[in-house]
């Protein structure tokens, strides 16, 4: 069993597998998917804070659906900011004992 944190209420929770989301907002987060899905049909061309202000979702969530790879990306529809390397895992080479 893995301990997981739930990342949309913080409360803490054992899976058989990791998840980031406890069962109620694992169920929050499908009804958002619809949403946001549901609106990107009748307003193909929408960025992520559109569809944010719109649907009352933040745009935080709206972009983790992206990154999921639960909307598709030929929507052509989110701008994200690229992430910033990670120096810290591969900038100093361990010294051999
Ligand atoms: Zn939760």
């Amino acid at each position: 069993m893995e301990l997981c944190t739930c990342r949309m209420c913080g409360f803490s929770f054992y899976k058989r597998i990791e998840t980031n989301l406890c069962d109620d907002c694992a169920k929050k987060s499908e009804d958002m998917y619809d949403k946001i899905v549901r609106y990107l049909k009748e307003y193909p061309n929408s960025n992520a804070l559109q569809i944010s202000d719109y649907l009352n979702i933040p745009a935080y969530d709206v972009l983790t659906f992206l990154d999921n790879g639960q909307l598709e990306r030929s929507h052509g529809v989110f701008e994200q900011i690229p992430d910033e390397p990670d120096f810290r895992l591969r900038g100093i080479p361990k010294n051999p004992d």
